[in-house]
């Protein structure tokens, strides 16, 4: 979606504040996909000063994801600060130094397409993996349901510790 910042470029030099919701399509990171079920929400204010609308304030996402270690959803709220310079162009394709255009935002007309800019804000903003907490053991390893006993003397076969000594006992008679 865009935003109309005709009221910056009728009075250079003032800011004025804006609130704009961006409805991001699911993203797919090293194999994982990642939701945005609720739109995107950028706050905060525009000014137009000479060819450049800055854009300053704050995006809002919840990143839907999976936990790295036990595969349970997860939700991942993002507040990153937005202090962005746009660009105003003639027209939506510059005409040489593309490559340079590239690396900065811009639009051209009254209204700013907000989505690359939503986009790139959250993509950055992610963690490298999702956990669904900081105490998270992963996947339960075999049959849960008799770690409720935890003494060694009532259940020695029980131990990991011994199944382990086991396998290692085996492996040296072989
Ligand atoms: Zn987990």
């Amino acid at each position: 979606m865009t935003l109309d910042v005709t009221t910056a470029l009728r009075s250079p030099g003032e800011s004025f504040p804006f609130r704009h919701e961006e409805v991001l399509s699911p993203q797919e990171v090293l194999g994982e996909e990642i939701r945005f079920d609720e739109p995107v929400v950028l706050e905060g204010t525009y000014t137009m000063v000479d060819d450049a609308l800055l854009l300053r304030g704050t995006l809002y996402a919840k990143a839907h994801a999976s936990c790295a270690k036990c595969l349970e959803p997860v939700v991942h709220p993002i507040a990153v600060g937005i202090d962005e310079s746009l660009l105003r162009t003639q027209s939506a394709m510059p005409e040489d130094g593309a490559e340079a255009w590239d690396e900065q935002f811009s639009f051209s007309g009254s209204k700013v397409e907000m989505n690359p800019l939503a986009l790139t804000l959250t993509m950055l903003a992610l963690p490298i993996r999702f956990l669904c907490g900081k105490g998270c053991q992963g996947m339960p390893e075999g049959a849960a349901g008799d770690d409720e006993q935890d003494s060694q003397k009532d259940l020695p076969q029980a131990h990991p510790f011994s199944a382990l000594q086991q396998l290692l006992t085996k492996d040296q008679e072989v």
